[in-house]
């Protein structure tokens, strides 16, 4: 018997959950990908966020859903448009490390309001996405934890 409440080894648990224990693959495309082509990735990999990358493959931008609506709203051509045109992009990106507590990634989807934060890595001074989280992955470690 440890001496814990239930409830205490469960917080416990949480508390010690890290992001690269549930980090989910990376959707990455150049930045010079046009809009169009976005979309067809998006729907194909089934995902709700992309993350662009440069010619080094250093993180430059996040694209999301609705990054992609507004992009064909206005008059630009999207089979020739860019998505660094619509992306948001750096310092503004939003990111995490595999070591950092998971708890923290779950508090900056909520504070930040996004859907999504790409997991990166240093490797001799690059930054390199190597996951990303989604409330979806926040999702499957609650119902894990309650199972
Ligand atoms: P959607 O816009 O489809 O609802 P999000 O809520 O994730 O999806 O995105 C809202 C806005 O925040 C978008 O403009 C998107 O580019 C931006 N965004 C998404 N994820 C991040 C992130 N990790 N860091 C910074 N900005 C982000």
């Amino acid at each position: 018997y440890t001496g814990k409440e239930p409830e205490e080894i469960l917080t416990t648990k949480i508390r010690n959950i890290l992001v690269r224990d549930v980090q989910s693959l990376p959707i990455l495309i150049k930045e010079d990908t046009s809009i169009y082509e976005a979309i067809v990735k998006m729907f194909l990999e089934d995902v709700g966020t992309l993350y662009a990358i440069d010619d080094k493959r250093d993180l430059v931008g996040v694209i999301s859903r609705k990054d992609l609506l507004k992009g064909t709203m206005g008059k630009s051509d999207i089979e020739k448009t860019p998505v660094s045109v619509i992306m948001t992009r750096k310092p503004h990106i939003t990111t995490c490390y595999p070591n950092d507590l998971l708890i923290y990634a779950a508090n900056q989807l909520i504070e930040k309001q996004i859907d999504s934060i790409p997991v990166i890595d240093k490797e001799d001074g690059q930054e390199v996405v190597i996951g990303r989280i989604t409330k979806t992955n926040i999702t499957r470690v609650f119902v894990n934890l309650m199972e």
